[in-house]
């Protein structure tokens, strides 16, 4: 199996080694008291440290909020637009960009921001956003309520008049509020955020307003002024996203219906679950039968399905164990070829092999409800695997790995829908990689080589993109 054994695969408890607080109305929201049992593997415990500092930020979070006097305030001075005052609360406010898997990325990233600079995180949650997760703080919400002053926060673009990048230019900061673009289009990227001397000018700013699709985790740990508190935090740094996604996650009882249904009715008794996530970008399409191929390929290299009898058609032996074969694509044709071939052929040794896939929604559709509630489902299924197959340079298949506690094994794309000559590569880590650091040299911003050489390293499926290992 490919789990990581950096430590023993143990079933976590209720409550995830202390991340979660049992102070929360368990109806309300199911999978934050069930997701334990369908985990198969949490390799990390969080540290003392990190407890410590998430009790701390839920009690700010609390204390900030909307609906209480010190939001009012900091929302008041936000519109009279005069205020200068410091202020006791100070915010990121989250906006969607991109698919599913990317928010959450964006989202960790956002909320461990906030850990190292004492802010509060409230999301800009549009309808598609709904009814996905339920709140993940006690006793308060995250969500900013839609009288916030900034007006179209959905249609702010990629390089608002409010920009870091503008106000630079115009030598114009003052308490308004600051947008940060952190996603991946180089053009458009504020990466003077990961400088040294600009952390200290936004550290003066109220209300920052995070716009990106990444995974920036490893960049911060290439943040002089934020290593050493990231250390503490995170003492085996593989775990970041794996005890942040299963803190700040928790599907909401319709999304957790979708998922125990499924799980109860097709995976269940299967003694091993393989998932199996197949991802194809514009920029990589190839055809049904190279990337078929590609998969089966890099199945005989890893050792990830079960192999079948060529000539016999049946087989009996010590291996009959059940094992299910779970795949979330948008497509059915992968589905229907794995299933015909164990339908056509014994799996040596007589293991019995079954082969699912909840939904082919044909296309991405971002902007349904629905159709991310599925995604969402999906991306939990995968997350009860015991061994992954995902898909190279998918955010997707980065948190499914991420939450299972699995390092996956991982299809190399089709740059150029040129088949890649390795089919794939087992992850060195089950972090998910940022596939655009930004293009920049400053200070405080990855000096020391060799200490950095120790966080992080190049993607496996994304040589200009970084991971923590
Ligand atoms: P990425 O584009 O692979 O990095 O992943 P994202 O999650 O950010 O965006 C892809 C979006 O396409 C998802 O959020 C879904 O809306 C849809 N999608 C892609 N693959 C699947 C899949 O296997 N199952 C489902 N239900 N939706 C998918």
């Amino acid at each position: 199996a490919s789990h990581a054994s950096a430590t023993s695969a143990t079933k976590a408890d209720e409550l995830l080694g202390g991340l979660l607080l049992p102070s929360f109305d368990r109806n309300s929201c199911l999978s934050r008291y069930e997701s334990h049992q369908y985990y198969r593997f949490s390799p990390y415990a969080p540290s003392t440290y990190l407890l410590r500092k998430l009790r701390e930020y839920e009690a700010r979070h609390k204390k900030c909020a909307p609906g209480t006097p010190l939001y009012a305030k900091a929302v008041s001075q936000l519109r009279s637009g005069r205020g200068t005052e410091a202020m006791e609360c100070n915010y990121l406010v989250w906006l969607p960009y991109n698919g599913l898997g990317n928010r959450m990325l964006s989202l960790i990233s956002t909320f461990v921001y906030a850990l190292l600079t004492n802010r509060v995180v409230l999301l800009h949650s549009p309808a598609d956003f709904d009814d996905l997760f339920c709140e993940p703080f006690p006793d308060t919400t995250w969500v900013l309520p839609p009288d916030f002053p900034v007006e179209n926060l959905s249609q702010l673009g990629l390089s608002p008049d409010q920009s870091y990048r503008n106000l630079l230019d115009r030598k114009k900061m003052s308490n308004d509020p600051v947008f940060l673009n952190l996603g991946h289009e180089h053009k458009f990227m504020d990466k003077l955020f990961f400088c040294g001397d600009n952390q200290v000018v936004l550290d003066k700013v109220n209300w920052l307003l995070v716009f990106s699709d990444l995974y920036i985790v490893p960049t911060l740990y290439s943040m002089a002024r934020f290593r050493d508190e990231l250390r503490l935090m995170f003492p085996e740094k593989e775990s970041v996203a794996h005890l942040l996604g299963r803190y700040l996650f928790h599907p909401t009882n319709s999304v957790w219906g979708l998922i125990t249904r499924y799980y109860h009715s097709y995976l269940a008794q299967a003694e091993q679950i393989i998932g199996i996530q197949i991802r194809m970008f514009p920029f990589g399409t190839i055809p049904v039968d190279d990337m078929y191929n590609q998969i089966l390929s890099c199945s005989r290299q890893e050792h990830i399905l079960p192999t079948v009898e060529v000539n016999g058609t049946t087989s009996s032996g010590a291996d009959s164990k059940s094992k299910a074969i779970l795949i979330a694509s948008l497509y059915a044709d992968y589905y229907e070829r794995l299933r015909l071939t164990y339908y056509e052929h014994a799996a040596k040794g007589g293991a019995r092999v079954s082969v699912f896939q909840p939904s082919h929604e044909g296309v991405q559709a971002t902007e349904r409800r629905a159709h991310n509630q599925k995604a969402l489902s999906e991306i939990y299924l995968l997350g009860f695997s015991d061994a992954l197959l995902t898909s190279g340079m998918s955010t997707f298949g980065y948190v499914s790995s991420s939450l299972a506690g699995v390092r996956p094994t991982i299809l190399l794309t089709a740059h150029r829908h040129k088949v890649p000559a390795t089919p794939c590569v087992r992850a060195v880590s089950m972090e998910p990689c940022n596939l655009t650091p930004p293009r920049v040299r400053c200070t405080g911003y990855a000096e020391d080589k060799e200490d950095l050489a120790q966080h992080v390293k190049r993607c496996e499926d994304e040589p200009i993109g970084v991971k923590l290992f």
